[in-house]
């Protein structure tokens, strides 16, 4: 695949040449009006093919540099649809429920334990985007968040909790933290003489990439913790140049770097979409680990993709692919004691 950007330079270790603003800034700017977003992609609402809704248990949230990516005009852009409100998400559809996961009843003090040797901790309920197929969009952050009482119950979990080597970091997004609560939690979980990895599960270096300062750098290439970012990326057309530098500079800081999408229809559910992804996530350095089968959230039926059919694509891309660049198709069951490999 030609690539039409520039690569850039390899010995880049530092975020500080390419934010344009901080990015708290440029959060607090994100579009959160959808008729505001219509008028940036230059649609009208009469254009689009469905009927959009204002939704305030979940509303519209897109940073601007992740919006001047969608392509004008387009009402089946796929980075538009992955964040359009649509009426059809008020539909009740039999077996789409707010808590896919049974997710609720499993976090204390914000850790979860689903799997062996790995816990998770549900860090904050604020994200860079809101995407309407999140299979959190229902869970009760209020009551759940580990940043209660400065990580204390989170941290006095994970302390008993002999067996877990792993942590990572989810939410909403973890690095909506700012860089002093981050790195508070980081010294906190380093003196865990039980762990060894700190996984961080975020959308940020592709939605907003210029979060990855030099702070952030810096506090992620000095912990004694192997680092591993799992980014969330569903389509090539996500991967800029910018998103591009942020991700060299946290491979460049010996950050391992993995991507999860999700199989989305109207988004990536063709064979063609998928094969691109793949090739842009390692122009970006980036591995392709996991393509999730939708999970079943009140809300999301619209984005659903038959598993009949999940498998014929991720079958089609492996005629054309080396091994490393086919993501492992995968189902999150309820109590599962481990994801359900669908390949
Ligand atoms: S960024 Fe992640 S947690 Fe936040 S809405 Fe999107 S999928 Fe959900």
């Amino acid at each position: 695949m030609k690539a039409d950007y520039q690569v850039p330079n390899a010995s880049y270790r530092s975020a500080s040449e390419f934010p344009t603003a901080p990015w708290t800034d440029l959060l607090r700017t994100a579009i959160k009006d959808l008729a505001e977003l219509l008028d940036f992609v230059e649609l009208s609402y009469s254009e689009l093919d469905e009927v959009s809704i204002v939704d305030p248990t979940f509303p519209l949230l897109v940073p601007r540099g992740f919006a001047a990516r969608m392509r004008k005009r387009d009402p089946h852009d796929p980075l538009l649809r992955q964040v359009l409100p649509l009426a059809r998400e008020r539909d009740a559809v039999s077996g789409f429920v707010s808590d896919p996961l049974a997710e609720f009843e499993r976090s204390q003090s914000g850790v979860i334990r689903k799997y062996a040797g790995r816990a998770l901790l549900v860090t904050t309920a604020a994200c860079p985007i809101h995407c309407r197929y999140c299979f959190r969009r229902h869970f009760p952050y209020a009551d759940q968040s580990a940043s209660r009482a400065s990580w204390a119950d989170a941290i006095a979990a994970l302390e008993r909790a002999r067996d877990v080597s792993e942590v990572i970091l989810s939410g909403g997004d973890p690095l909506t933290l700012a860089n002093g609560r981050l790195k508070t939690l980081i010294d906190k979980l380093e003196r865990l003489d039980h762990l060894r990895t700190l996984r961080i599960h975020t959308r940020f270096p592709i939605v907003l990439p210029e979060r990855i300062d030099a702070e952030l750098l810096s506090s992620l290439a000095s912990s004694r913790l192997r680092t591993v970012v799992v980014v969330h990326c569903n389509h090539a057309q996500e991967i800029d140049a910018t998103v591009e530098r942020g991700l060299a500079a946290l491979h460049a800081n010996g950050v391992v770097l993995l991507n999860q999408s999700v199989l989305l229809r109207g988004v990536n559910d063709d064979a063609a979409a998928l094969r691109a992804l793949s090739e842009r996530l390692l122009d970006a350095r980036v591995l392709p680990y996991y393509l999730h089968a939708l999970d079943p959230v009140a809300g999301s039926a619209h984005f659903d993709v038959p598993e009949r059919e999940a498998l014929a694509l991720v079958e089609e891309i492996r005629s054309t692919l080396p091994g490393y660049l086919v993501p492992r198709l995968v189902r999150e069951l309820p109590g599962g004691i481990s994801k359900t490999m669908l390949t």
